[in-house]
């Protein structure tokens, strides 16, 4: 082999900083305040995040510890993401959605040492203190009353004092760049939660893809609203992405209701947006009965997390906003395929591209499998379930020995769906979510995206319930808009103009709200749970 002449620089969190810093120092970070918005521009961010390193370092935090946040989407949780991984040490964005003990089963494998909390989650962190069981300090974010921590035998600190006290500069030391930098847990639909570890090399890569054209298109002259959480994969790298391409960020902090997320949108004015459908939803459905109410600065908005529906896809079209669609998962970084037209589609071709998940990232490898683990091909019509690898996707899980999810150096996705032959990956269910009935696949994304669609719906989950007949079959739940009225047989009458008769479901029930998870998707758990104990509304047809 003849060596490279190339230098080796190790890809470190420090130098997407360093880089953010000085290069892009103007670009802003804009977070919600409630009243109106808080900005800082990166240079501030990097000397916050320098004040942060030497404050956890003065609290003995070492190379490798765990420093966990309990916090949202601000200025100060992006000072977390660069020091804590720049200090060599690691961060973890715990979801402040989950239960109780989930969030302590998280924190107690995690073993977080230090845990940065922002004074409006106080009072129900005060309540888990007691159970995570490696906590030393706290460090309060924002003004609060912090004796509601004392006696729990921890350090408490105020973030501001704390930094007060440091220098702006900080020596940061030469991480490796295949060391930990930060961890996340998925949502753990089955069993525990399950941690994946980044390392600086797989965000650093990351960040520079996530920036590219046919991805996030990020650049100095773009101001991203992120709403999806920083502990939901790290605000799916975008912080990251942010500093390495300059794009200013306009954080929400608390408030991610559709009223004040509207008014912040028309105070910060962002011309792009990323976050799960049900936030766009609520979004358009607010600005629809709020014709005062401005977004008009957004021009595109990234969809992930959840399948994006044609209603939505539409809904923003007729605001001149272009919805996108990305595919990942927290395994992932989480980007695996975006969704951008390209030069080749012919014109009938272009929405139905920008409803499947995408095209690959250059450096994410894909392959489907069949039924008895053959390879399929790309063809656009074999359904299998995905099998990803490349330098951002997890090989394991942290302190697990899981070998159901890996499969001879693939991860296992869970995911299910076609690649069409120039690469366009399309998911038709999820592994567990797809309804076996009676031999045969029935697409429960497929059935939601139709009756998304009835002028009436506001939203609408369909979900596998035992049929002694079929094995499964599709029940189907709706909430029905304010103001509107359908019943079960007008639905199923509806959706019978959209899918064979055989697909149709029987049982419906129209209900208040679809159960969510913490990161915002359906909870199709606990809507089967309230099936099986019959506290649905069943009606019955066909
Ligand atoms: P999480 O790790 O919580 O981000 O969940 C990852 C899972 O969310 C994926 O395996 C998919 O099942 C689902 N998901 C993410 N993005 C999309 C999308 N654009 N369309 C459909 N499902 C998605």
């Amino acid at each position: 082999m003849i060596t490279s002449t190339m230098m080796d620089v190790p890809l470190q969190v420090r130098r997407l900083l360093e880089h953010g810093a000085t290069i892009h120092r103007g670009s802003r970070v804009v977070t919600a305040t409630g009243t109106g918005t808080h900005e800082t521009t990166f240079a501030d961010i990097a000397r916050g995040a320098a004040r942060l390193a030497g404050a956890l370092a003065s609290l003995g935090v070492q190379p490798g510890d765990r420093v966990a946040t309990f916090m949202w989407n601000n200025h100060r949780h992006v000072e977390a993401y660069f020091a804590v991984p720049s200090m060599g040490a690691v961060l973890h964005p715990l979801n402040i959605r989950l239960f109780p003990e989930q969030i302590a089963f998280i924190a107690n494998h995690a073993a977080d040492r230090v845990v940065i909390v922002d004074n409006s989650l106080l009072p129900g962190f005060a309540k888990l203190l007691p159970s995570l069981k490696s906590v030393r300090h706290v460090i309060v974010a924002g003004a609060a009353d912090r004796g509601v921590l004392e006696g729990t035998g921890v350090g408490v600190h105020d973030y501001e004092s704390l930094l007060a006290a440091q220098p702006v500069t900080y020596d940061w030391p030469d991480v490796d760049e295949r060391a930990a930098a930060a961890m996340c847990y998925t949502s753990g639909t089955t069993g525990h939660p399950k941690g994946v570890v980044y390392s600086h090399r797989s965000i650093y890569l990351h960040a520079l893809a996530e920036a590219m054209p046919d991805a996030f298109d990020l650049s100095a002259r773009d101001l991203m609203l992120t709403v999806v959480p920083q502990f939901h994969v790290l605000a799916w790298g975008l912080p990251y992405a942010a500093f390495a391409a300059g794009t200013s960020l306009a954080m929400p902090d608390r408030f991610l209701t559709p009223e004040p997320l509207a008014a912040f949108v028309t105070a910060a004015r962002p011309n792009k947006g990323a976050g799960v459908p049900t936030v766009w939803v609520g979004l358009l459905q607010h600005v629809e009965a709020h014709p005062d109410a401005d977004i008009s600065s957004l021009t595109e908005l990234v969809v992930g997390g959840s399948a994006m529906s044609e209603t939505l896809m539409r809904g923003l079209d007729a605001r001149g906003i272009t919805g996108l669609h990305a595919w990942g998962m927290t395994e992932m970084s989480p980007l695996g395929t975006f969704s951008r037209p390209s030069l080749d589609d012919a014109e009938e071709d272009v929405d139905g591209h920008r409803l499947a998940q995408g095209r690959f990232a250059a450096p994410v490898e894909a392959r489907l499998l069949g039924p008895d683990g053959e390879v399929l091909g790309w063809d656009g019509e074999s359904v299998g379930e995905l099998e990803v690898r490349g330098p951002w996707i997890t090989a394991s899980y942290y302190r697990e020995n899981d070998e159901e999810h890996f499969d001879d150096g693939w991860l296992r996705t869970g995911d299910v769906g076609t690649i069409t032959s120039d690469g366009y990956l399309r998911l038709t269910d999820r592994a567990r979510d797809v309804i076996k009935s009676g031999g045969e696949w029935i697409s429960s994304v497929e059935l939601e995206g139709h009756l998304a669609a009835h002028p009436a719906v506001a939203e609408a989950a369909v979900v596998g319930v035992p049929d002694e007949k079929w094995g499964e079959r599709p029940l189907a739940t709706v909430v029905i808009k304010e103001g509107e009225q359908a019943d079960a047989a007008e639905l199923r009458e509806f959706l019978a103009t959209k899918v064979a008769k055989w697909q149709l479901p029987e049982r419906w029930a129209v209900v208040p709200e679809i159960p969510k998870t913490s990161v915002g998707k359906f909870d199709k758990k606990i809507i089967r749970a309230a099936y099986a104990q019959d506290d649905l509304n069943v009606t019955t047809l066909g």
